[in-house]
């Protein structure tokens, strides 16, 4: 398949080109094979882009609400159409497997298009009355906006990321992972055929420091990255220079709680989806399994059953499970952890091994008789490695569920319902699964509290983090003065 892009940059509605700039190569993560390369963004091209975005935005922002919906609901059904194609590209670029590119990736970039194509020709202020006089408020847009993506999920991110900001009329540039610039890519072109004004949704590439230029940049009113704890940090306060409103998609370090008496197999399920959907690589993974010891024995005896029947290998072959992890690098820090976990006392149920020959693959690996001070229950890992930790009592598990930096995520597991929703409401997470793990449907607001970050994506939540009120008051009576 020949993934090479016609350039690397999309900037004012077309392709563009600076071989001048760094070279990204393109690596096929399941052979290691080089399949082409981009060339990181050079000051012109970031200039270029954001000058686009500035001027596009005003008659993007002029547009009916129901004019900017329109053009998220098409480029949806497009991306429904290429669904195959993209899939496939987001495979070599990834590694993740077939079997799941084709149902959660560009497929929820489409949902997230159509749900906020819907949503744009409903946007409204609202009226106050002031006993007399009175108060209306406007929902402006922003801006221009920058988006920053982390690996794991490209054209997800960069549609959750695009679709509201669009609705509300802001316009964007993107700057994909370096590991990952090919579907933000196409993401671009799509939208410039369902009807987008060039210029309006612009992708750069780069690593660090082409998003470091574009967070700095004046005219930047917003910025939106997915990616790790530190370079949240990092992002966060370069964004407080010029105070501009973030959103912050973190890591994590998510429990999730299994009592007594939860459904064992439903359970079991949850924890595979929790740790080896994307091999591992999901921020809202729940790589702490707090089981309760009464049903510890049966879910370990089903999970390494369970674990050890997943099929690794070719990504492009639609039976596979797991596919290989995004990097050499992300290799080497999760075999890492994996030792760190074997010397630090922790027991070894199943995997634990990299797989010999070409490409990143790492075996599905779960440890039990984890403790919560070794560095594989406390770090995030991202990648396959699920650590099982035991706990006897409520109250208990939750202060240790609770005792993390993290709180992007978590799960309980009980026929108990009331317990269920209380232990939820507890819980430090800002996304939390009664019976169920990981599924993020656009309806539903996703993001992080503590270190996990700040704001929220999808749902009618995105739109406040897009938008803002203009407060108009109108005075119907005289203007009194003191002299
Ligand atoms: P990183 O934090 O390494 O990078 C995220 C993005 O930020 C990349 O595009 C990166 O560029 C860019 N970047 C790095 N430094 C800067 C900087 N100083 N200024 C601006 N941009 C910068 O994350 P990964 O790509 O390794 O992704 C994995 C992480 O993302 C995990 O921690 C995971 O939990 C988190 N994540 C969170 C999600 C959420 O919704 N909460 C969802 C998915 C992932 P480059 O890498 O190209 O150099």
């Amino acid at each position: 398949m020949n993934v090479q892009p016609k350039a690397s940059h999309f900037v004012n509605g077309r392709p563009m080109e600076d071989a001048s700039g760094t070279i990204i190569p393109l690596i096929y993560p399941a052979t290691g094979e080089r399949l082409g390369q981009v060339h990181a963004a050079t000051p012109p091209v970031i200039e270029a882009a954001l000058a686009a975005a500035e001027d596009a935005q005003r008659d993007w922002a002029a547009r009916t609400g129901a004019e900017r919906g329109r053009v998220l609901i098409r480029a949806a059904q497009i991306l429904r159409e290429r669904n195959r194609a993209l899939s496939e590209l987001e495979t070599m670029d990834t590694g993740k497997p077939l079997s799941e590119t084709l149902v959660a990736d560009a497929a929820s970039g489409a949902d997230c298009l159509e749900y906020f194509g819907g949503m744009a020709g409903t946007l409204t202020g609202e009226s106050v009355e002031l006993g007399g006089d009175f108060a209306y408020t406007i929902r402006e847009p922003l801006g221009v906006c920058v988006g920053i993506g982390a690996w794991n999920y490209p054209i997800q991110i960069a549609c959750w990321k695009a679709a509201p900001a669009l609705a509300c009329g802001n316009a964007m540039v993107f700057k994909p992972s370096e590991e990952t610039p090919l579907s933000a890519l196409k993401l671009a072109e799509i939208l410039v055929e369902a009807g987008a004004p060039a210029g309006l949704f612009n992708v750069v590439q780069g690593a660090g420091e082409v998003g470091a230029a574009l967070v700095a940049d004046a005219r930047v009113a917003k910025v939106s990255l997915t990616g790790s704890v530190p370079t949240g940090r990092r992002v966060y306060a370069a964004a407080a220079e010029g105070l501009k409103h973030v959103t912050m998609e973190l890591g994590g370090k998510s429990p999730l709680i299994i009592f007594d008496d939860a459904d064992v197999e439903d359970a079991v399920s949850a924890a595979i989806n929790a740790n080896f959907y994307s091999t591992g690589q999901i921020c809202s993974n729940g790589t702490r399994v707090f089981v309760q010891t009464g049903v510890k024995a049966a879910f370990l005896a089903r999970l390494a059953e369970r674990t050890a029947r997943a099929v690794i290998g070719d990504p492009m072959d639609e039976a596979t499970h797991l596919g290989p992890m995004v990097s050499e690098g992300q290799r080497g820090i999760v075999l890492n952890y994996i030792e760190k976990g074997v010397s630090e006392g922790a027991r070894l149920v199943v995997g634990g091994k990299a797989r010999p020959g070409p490409g990143w693959f790492i075996e599905p690996t779960v440890f039990a008789d984890v403790t919560d001070t070794m560095a594989i229950a406390r770090e995030e890992i991202f990648g396959p490695v699920m650590s099982v930790l035991d706990f006897t009592e409520e109250e208990e598990v939750i202060a240790r569920a609770n005792a993390t930096e993290f709180g992007l995520a978590a799960g309980v597991f009980t026929r108990d319902l009331a317990r269920a929703h209380r232990v939820v409401r507890r819980l430090r997470a800002g996304t939390c699964w009664i019976n169920q793990y990981n599924l993020t449907p656009i309806e539903m607001p996703f993001g992080g509290v503590k270190s996990s970050g700040i704001g929220r994506e999808n749902a009618r939540a995105a739109i406040e983090a897009y938008s803002q009120p203009k407060a108009v008051y109108v005075s119907l009576g005289r203007v009194e003065a003191p002299f």
